[in-house]
């Protein structure tokens, strides 16, 4: 293996997929793992760049090969991390995996043993008042399903801790300095 493992979390709203659009073009030597789902593509999404679209049968059969690091079920369709992408990608690249903490804890199980240890980091607000406010004005949902997010996004900062680094987005250049120092060090085995 030549590169790191990176599992980036954080509440839904708080930036991520800016920073990782922005680590990604500054860093050559970083790519972007493609899950797989069973959902239909949307308009525009193409297969093997936003995902690798599966159907239902074709998915279980991997899954039950061993072929996801993780699965989880959204809004009736499947979606998991491909194992075998992944490992074969980490031999030439650093990947990122932009996931939810479930997910990031799932992977690091199923690495066990192999010898990819993945680093953790989780991207969290300045201020959850201000996020909560920002879900709340871009929401498309009912009153209840917000309070299903605010539940979410709650659950997820509550597990900062176990997280091997938390960077805050208060001002965006900064927190990708901030990333762009974490994978350095550890692509280094600094920390
Ligand atoms: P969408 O269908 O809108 O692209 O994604 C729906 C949800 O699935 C999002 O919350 C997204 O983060 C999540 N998702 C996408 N890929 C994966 C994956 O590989 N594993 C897990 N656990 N969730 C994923």
């Amino acid at each position: 293996m030549s590169g790191k493992l990176y599992v980036l979390s954080g509440p839904s709203g708080v930036g991520k997929g800016t920073l990782v659009k922005l680590l990604l073009k500054e860093d050559s030597s970083l790519a972007l793992s493609i899950s797989c789902t069973t959902r239909k593509p949307r308009k525009g999404e193409v297969d093997g760049r936003d995902y690798f679209f599966l159907s239902r049968k074709e998915f279980l059969a991997r899954k039950e090969a061993g072929d996801f690091l993780e699965t989880d079920e959204h809004f009736g369709g499947i979606y998991g991390t491909p194992r075998s992408f992944v490992l074969k990608m980490l031999e030439t690249k650093s990947v990122i995996l932009e996931i939810d903490v479930k997910g990031g804890f799932s992977v690091c199980r199923a690495l066990e043993g192999t010898g990819v240890k993945p680093v953790l980091i989780m991207v969290v607000p300045p201020d959850l008042q201000a996020l909560k406010d920002r879900l709340r004005k871009r929401a498309t949902e009912s009153e209840e399903e917000l309070e299903e997010r605010f539940k979410r996004v709650e659950y997820e900062l509550s597990k900062a801790g176990e997280y091997d680094f938390t960077v805050v987005n208060d001002e965006l250049t900064e927190a990708k300095r901030r990333l762009q120092q974490i994978i350095k060090q550890t692509q280094q085995g600094e920390v």
